[in-house]
């Protein structure tokens, strides 16, 4: 017997009713199949029976009555680039994409939040934000891409989370559709509140396993000072890592630290056809962001850093002197992913590795040794400052695309568990999704996993939002 209801011609046509023209595709196998992966890659994916786009709060509220009513699995959709399968239907059943839902609401200069649907690019927000004076601080290197939809529901971290944490700490204010169809809002435009549990804290960072959000109230800081980037080169790693809780604790406004190790640096530049200062001789780079008030403290702050780097080992330090310069360094920085990828097309993003900072130096010994003993060739990026590594790993030549997906997976259920071993967790900002989905189970005791399930259950008794994630495995 199937588990959830099939989706029939005449449920197709009572979402269609709702949705209206362009708000429902199912017979067009190619764009369908559009929505069946994400960025994990496709080899993760899995065919919906129909995508929706609804283009507001009422009709994802009408399409989940429908769902619920005949129990139908529904997996939310932002722009597609999660790293781990979490976008992905993997019951069939109904992709909702939250594209159309678009519009930045209001910007709101005496609360300092904004108010936006969860289909905004989040690069789009940060514009919009700064038109007006302000700074929406969230940062992932997908800013260009993802939603800020996205990057709610997976807690989404980024380059300048060492100064204004992730996403959870720039939200403010969410409504949310409920898989039964009901509309709840949790919080405001309101920076605290003791004011019973906290919904919003729990659906920040579900993964749309429990509700659909389809408006943010989110926090703006106040625009900051004048930035400068410098560009650290290093000629070993032990050397790098030593500055880096030196440089974040060196009392100046460290906005970002960010790593990238040379076959990383060698491989995107190849397929950005740049170069990088030194990098012959660098085996790795450090990005430092820093803030200061004027162009004077600015300047302190960066030879006081400089000097740090230099007094741990860097062999120089270069500062972007204008925009070209920085955009150049951050380039090669964002790119990281594509680089590699442009070297194999294989190469697996789904490496997240996070760990206290005094443990880094470790983590990165265990992740150099278990890469010879896999016998792998890799490139590693890193929100250093965080101790969030992203180790990507290429395909061994001759090696199935099939095996490699296993392969991969294993290599890095071995490094989450020496994460875990030092204190740290197995994702830092790319979530569970399917893809990590028998680690997290196997990290939590009986009894924390029965609370979870507990959770999932109030919000979702039937099993439709989103099934087979996190800590749900699908039912069969
Ligand atoms: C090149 C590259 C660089 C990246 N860099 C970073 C980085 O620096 N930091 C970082 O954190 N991540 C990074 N990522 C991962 C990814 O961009 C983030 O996880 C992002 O937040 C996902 O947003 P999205 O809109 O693409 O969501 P999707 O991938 O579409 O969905 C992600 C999850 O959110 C759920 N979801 C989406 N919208 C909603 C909604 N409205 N309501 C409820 N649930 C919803 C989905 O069901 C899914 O579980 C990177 C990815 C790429 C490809």
């Amino acid at each position: 017997m199937d588990v959830y209801g099939r989706l029939t011609k005449d449920i197709e046509k009572e979402l269609a009713s709702v949705l209206g023209s362009g708000g429902i595709i199912t017979e067009d196998r190619d764009v369908l199949e559009n929505y069946s992966w994400d960025q994990a890659g496709r080899i993760w994916g899995h065919m919906p029976d129909a995508v929706v786009r609804p283009e507001n709060t009422e009709q994802v509220s009408s399409v989940m009555k429908i769902a619920s009513l005949n129990r139908i699995p529904v997996t939310p959709r932002g722009a597609g680039s999660g790293l781990n399968g979490g976008a992905v239907p993997l019951a069939g059943g109904i992709v909702m994409s939250l594209e159309r839902m678009n519009s930045i609401l209001e910007i709101d200069p005496v609360n300092r939040v904004a108010v936006v649907e969860p289909g905004v690019v989040t690069n789009d927000l940060c514009r919009a934000a700064a038109e007006k004076g302000f700074l929406y601080a969230g940062y992932p290197m997908s800013t260009e891409t993802s939603f800020i939809g996205g990057n709610f529901a997976t807690n989404a971290g980024g380059g300048k989370v060492v100064r204004y944490g992730s996403t959870r700490r720039h939200i403010l204010g969410a409504e949310a559709v409920l898989p039964s169809g009901e509309v709840i809002n949790v919080g405001g435009r309101f920076r605290k509140d003791t004011w019973g549990y906290n919904l919003l804290q729990l659906l920040i960072g579900s993964e749309g396993t429990l509700a659909i959000v389809t408006k943010l109230i989110v926090n703006l800081e106040p625009k900051p000072g004048k930035t400068v980037n410098l560009l650290a080169c290093y000629p070993d790693i032990e050397t790098l890592v030593d500055s880096v809780s030196k440089v974040i604790s060196s009392g100046k406004k460290i906005i970002s630290c960010e790593f990238m190790d040379k076959k990383l640096v060698q491989y995107t530049t190849e397929y950005l056809g740049c170069r990088l200062p030194e990098q012959e001789r660098s085996e790795g780079y450090l990005i430092i962001q820093i803030e200061a008030d004027n162009e004077e403290q600015l300047e302190e702050s960066y030879e006081v850093v400089g000097k740090i780097c230099m007094s741990c080992g860097a062999f120089e330090v270069f500062v972007a002197e204008s925009r070209t310069d920085s955009a150049a360094m951050w380039n090669v920085r964002q790119n990281g992913l594509e680089g590699m990828r442009a070297k194999d097309p294989y190469a697996c993003s789904s490496g997240d590795l996070m760990v206290p900072l005094s443990s880094v130096p470790e983590m990165l010994k265990r992740i150099s040794s278990a890469g010879s003993k896999w016998g792998l060739e890799m490139g590693i990026i890193a929100h250093i400052g965080d101790g969030n590594i992203h180790p990507i790993p290429i395909k061994p030549e001759g090696m199935s695309p099939e095996r490699w997906a296993v392969y991969s997976e294993e290599f890095f259920e071995e490094l989450i568990k020496e994460a875990i071993s030092l204190g740290g967790v197995g994702s830092g900002e790319h979530g569970v999704g399917h893809v990590k989905q028998h680690i997290i189970i196997q990290s939590k005791s009986a009894a924390e996993l029965e609370v979870l399930k507990g959770i999932k259950h109030s919000f979702d008794p039937k099993n439709i939002l989103n099934p087979g994630k996190m800590f749900f495995p699908l039912e069969t």
